[in-house]
């Protein structure tokens, strides 16, 4: 308690800083959640010999050797990574084996895109290798630039420009009057992810997809480009998986389910993650001579980049002749998976991962990550051999295929699906790491264990503990006096949710196994992703150059790790997981609210001619079309549901707490089994197995990859996006079934917190 109560208040910051500088816990030291007094010292010493042991020379090591050459699926050097990973785990005492799977993986046959009119030119389609790079001039081994699970295609056609490709773009093109039917489209990397693009394209009618990055968003606009500064040099372009994904699921697309004998297989020819036309990414070398061809009226404000050019939208003169043609063989993907079984409770599984797979020489994504939990291997097999055993079985595992789309998360998550279920407790992930501040983002039933354990690691840069420093950095990016006051009124820092883009997503989104993602990051700089310049030599330059936030990431997870392992109790609270739902709903009632205000608004003002009167005629744009007024929705039978999650979550935590307290529970296995049992499944509760409307694969009610922003997080997904896109009926029997979830979940933890009071002894 005084431990919470100190962040809390600010006022006990030596008092921290004594429980650091001695983490074999003073005698004042309140128990560790789920832990009784002794096991929490214990564990306490346990977890202050690991977090001695991680080295930022090793991890440095770590990330020689893993990105020494490039290791894309299929590569030697890919498999080559795996067996030495599988190596080192052996080698540490770990328990491990490669698991394969053959998944379709295309790779570039022919690319081109040229200006046809009105002159010409070739685009390069080339990463040029730097003198002072020795990576980069590793060409026969890299892959050329390309979007992975493009159609194959060959179009000619006028180019016009959309900004980021999302939604709002195409509104106002049709403002101004433009249609992209028939048309090239061209847009830039930034705001929603990359496989969108190329899909509302389509949908709007495009034949073709390019993709550029503008020096504003990661080149000279930020800083000096590669290799005088970190950003991305003219020629430097971002390779990555188009995968529709969101609408429809992750991994290897011939596959919806690959655990599942019943559920559907497709073909290269009829994959619905598959674009519908084809695309490719291009450099801002190669996208200025097209752009600076465009006419049409000028791009609005907002749509302006930083190449020295008017933008323009199009449609032509620039006319573009674009071909993507691909080998669509299949590759063997090897996901490393290493063990160490648990002393006493061997059927309850605590699990790690972080891919190995990269573009090119990946030393930023996803190394940094995978050098980090390497030395977290290393580091408790150095404490195995000091006669530690963890309770609980720990699984690490290295993936491949996760940057075509989390093909081999997706596919072990799914073959070992059914298992999973029954003993997974929790999935840890990390991916690319840098320097700064740690992400709070995950499960909200680990938000308190996650503040918990970041309290006790410490940040390289400050010397305060990692969870005050985000603490302080949250209140400091707050953007009202409002959310200020909510941080300072709360002791813990708050889990951002999961959207999608690292392999926690079959964990979460299927199989409601509760997930965080983990890394640092916020003030490294960098313009090289997913291109040949994210090496050794850039990282080592700009990156977490010392590799103490590669030690930092070590601590974090590994104490992470061995605290879920070791605790008597596992420690889920669902007061957070409650409070979070709580803001969803009322942002959900808010958005409902701006859309009728906004239509009225809107309405009224075609009415009044507003949008006639201040129309320029020598820059004309249509006026909105009119829309059908925004219904009221019931949200009752959600915010009923919403205050029973609530009172249970009190009453569970009321019951932990006085467990603890009193201590027999604690130290009765038997007792502690079924209650253990009831919480492992706790996040399963918040699925809903016919899963979110006409994304079948995805079944948390609770968080979901948005259809329309990728990677970002569309919470209470059913009902948002029914709302964003104004499915009222949709909208309305989503707040239904969700209400129905939640009440089932309250219902169950009111069950386990009977089920603690019982086993300690009544009221
Ligand atoms: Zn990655």
């Amino acid at each position: 308690m005084a431990r919470r109560w100190a962040r809390s208040t600010g006022i006990l910051a030596a008092a921290l800083l004594a429980a650091w500088l001695a983490p074999t816990g003073a005698a004042d030291e309140a128990p560790l959640d789920g832990y009784s007094a002794a096991s929490s010292k214990t564990q306490r010493e346990w977890e202050a010999k690991f977090r001695a042991l991680p080295d930022p020379k090793l991890v440095r090591a770590n990330m020689e050797r893993l990105s020494a050459r490039p290791h894309h699926v299929g590569s030697p050097y890919d498999k080559d990574n795996a067996e030495w990973i599988l190596a080192r785990f052996k080698e540490w005492g770990w328990d491990a084996k490669i698991e394969t799977f053959d998944v379709l993986y295309p790779t570039p046959k022919r690319r081109v895109v040229e200006m046809t009119a009105p002159h010409r030119f070739a685009a390069k389609l080339e990463e040029p290798d730097i003198a002072a790079d020795p990576t980069s001039s590793q060409k026969k081994e890299q892959l050329p630039t390309y979007h992975v699970y493009s159609v194959d295609g060959d179009v000619t056609a006028p180019l016009v420009y959309a900004n980021y490709g999302g939604p709002e773009d195409y509104e106002e093109l049709e403002r101004l009057g433009i249609s992209v039917k028939g048309a090239i489209v061209i847009v830039r990397y930034g705001r929603n992810w990359r496989g969108i693009k190329p899909k509302l394209a389509s949908d709007h009618g495009a034949v073709g997809c390019l993709i550029y990055s503008d020096p504003r968003d990661d080149g000279y606009f930020q800083e000096k480009v590669f290799p005088e500064g970190p950003m991305r040099p003219a020629d430097g372009v971002q390779r990555g998986s188009v995968e529709d994904f969101p609408s429809n699921f992750p991994g290897d697309p011939l596959y919806f389910d690959r655990g599942d004998p019943s559920a559907p297989r497709y073909t290269a020819a009829n994959a619905p993650g598959i674009t519908k036309i084809p695309v490719l990414p291009i450099s801002y070398g190669d996208a200025q001579p097209l752009l600076a061809a465009l006419g049409g009226p000028m791009a609005p404000d907002g749509w302006r980049g930083a190449l020295p050019i008017s933008y323009h939208t199009g449609p032509g003169p620039a006319q573009v002749h674009l071909v993507v043609q691909s080998d669509w063989g299949l590759k063997t993907l090897y996901d490393v998976i290493a063990r160490i079984p648990g002393s006493s409770e061997p059927g309850e599984w605590i699990l790690r991962g972080n891919h190995h797979d990269a573009w090119v020489n990946g030393a930023e994504d996803p190394v940094s990550g995978q050098s980090a939990e390497l030395e977290e291997a290393r580091a408790l097999g150095e404490l195995l051999k000091q006669g530690w055993r963890p309770k609980r079985t720990i699984i690490y595992c290295a993936w491949d295929g996760e940057e075509p789309g989390l093909l081999g998360s997706t596919a072990w998550g799914e073959v070992h699906g059914k298992e999973l279920q029954q003993h997974a407790v929790a999935y840890i992930n990390s991916d690319s790491n840098a320097r700064g501040f740690l992400f709070f983002s995950g499960s909200h039933v680990m938000e308190r264990f996650l503040n918990g354990v970041a309290s006790d690691v410490e940040d390289p840069e400050t010397k305060q503990s990692v969870q005050e420093r985000r603490r302080l950095s949250n209140i400091g990016n707050a953007r009202t006096p409002f959310d200020r006051a909510e941080i300072r009124g709360h002791s813990d820092v708050r889990l951002q949710a999961l959207g999608s883009g690292s392999d926690y997503t079959v964990f979460i989104d299927r199989l409601g196994v509760a997930s965080l993602n983990l890394g640092f990051g916020g003030e490294t700089q960098g313009g090289i992703y997913h291109s040949i310049y994210d090496d050794f030599y850039w990282y080592t330059h700009f990156g977490d150059t010392e590799f103490v936030y590669g030690r930092a990431l070590a601590q974090t997870v590994g104490s992470a790790v061995m605290r879920l392992a070791d605790a008597d109790l596992l420690p889920f609270d669902f007061a957070a997981l409650a409070e979070a739902v709580r803001g969803y709903t009322k942002d959900c009632e808010e958005l409902l609210k701006k859309e009728q205000e906004e239509t009225r608004e809107r309405n009224l003002q075609l009415k009044e001619g507003v949008f006639r009167a201040t129309n320029d005629p020598q820059h004309p744009r249509h006026a909105p079309r009119e829309e059908a007024a925004v219904p009221f929705i019931n949200f009752a039978p959600l915010d009923n549901a919403v205050d029973a999650l609530g009172h249970s979550a009190e009453h569970y935590r009321r019951a932990a707490a006085k467990a603890a307290a009193t201590g027999g529970l604690f130290t009765s296995p038997e007792a502690l089994r079924p209650i253990n049992a009831a919480l492992r499944e706790s996040e399963q509760h918040l699925l809903d197995a016919a899963g979110l409307p006409h994304r079948p694969w995805y079944r948390h009610m609770i968080y979901a990859p948005g259809l329309y922003t990728g990677y970002g997080v569309k919470t209470l997904p059913g009902v948002r996006e029914g709302i964003e896109q104004r499915q009222w009926q949709e909208a309305e029997t989503e707040i239904a079934r969700l209400g129905r979830v939640l009440t089932a979940d309250a219902a169950f933890i009111e069950k386990a917190a009977r089920q603690i009071e019982q086993s300690t002894g009544g009221q």
